[in-house]
């Protein structure tokens, strides 16, 4: 009996594709802006975003779709800072958030009243890189406890990526940690990539980043 092989990733994917066009589509009807946060576990998204919702919660509406497989520990957390937000549970051993995922948890979000929704997704560098979730772009976080050459031990998240968070730079004067040589390798996988530098712990270059977030999400209502 000859043995049909068939490709299950390559419809998983195009189905995924195809759902990630349709949150495409509703975010832009709004004119939402949609940041995908992408990092391995600990690089402090969820920090990062408590900052950028206490900074920026009385000027711009935002939301929040959060990923978690265990717990609801960062939906807790984040919960006090917006009224939006959707804590989407990753089960059946999944390491991302998918589209469809997204779209579900679009509904339960008012997009008349949003501007801007994060997505945290499951910390993990390199299964989110290859899902859509049909943002408008991937950020991706890394920390200065973990390597300058993570963007090349990882090049498809840096490549899908157009901005790139270093955060925890409040740690550097206790780490051998060579920022420009990070910078650098991260540039060899994705040279258009945008940097930011921050500790969320402290505020560092939290400035920078909210006006970047507030100037992004002006011009897209503007657009
Ligand atoms: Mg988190």
């Amino acid at each position: 009996m000859s043995v049909r092989t068939i490709d299950v990733r390559e419809r998983v994917m195009e189905k995924n594709n195809e759902l990630a066009l349709q949150v495409r589509r509703r975010l832009e009807e709004h004119r939402v802006c949609a940041f995908n946060l992408v990092s391995s576990p600990g690089s402090g998204k969820t920090l990062l975003l408590e900052r950028t919702l206490e900074r920026l919660g009385d000027r711009i509406e935002m939301a929040v779709i959060t990923g978690d497989v265990q717990t609801r520990n960062d939906a807790e957390r984040l919960a006090r800072y917006t009224d939006k937000l959707v804590h989407a549970v990753v089960t059946g051993g999944a390491c991302h958030l998918d589209a469809r995922q997204i779209l579900t948890a679009l509904d339960a979000i008012d997009l008349s009243r949003t501007d801007l929704v994060f997505i945290e997704n499951v910390g993990n560098l390199i299964c989110p890189a290859g899902w859509d979730l049909g943002e408008e772009a991937k950020v991706v976080l890394f920390s200065v406890t973990e390597g300058e050459d993570k963007p090349v031990k990882y090049p498809s998240m840096f490549q899908r990526a157009e901005y790139a968070v270093l955060n925890k730079i409040d740690l550097l004067p206790h780490l051998d940690f060579d920022v420009d040589q990070a910078i650098a390798c991260a540039h060899e996988v994705n040279p258009n990539l945008r940097f930011f530098l921050t500790s969320a712990l402290t505020g560092a270059g939290l400035d920078e980043w909210c006006t970047f977030i507030e100037a992004h999400v002006r011009d897209a209502v503007v657009a």
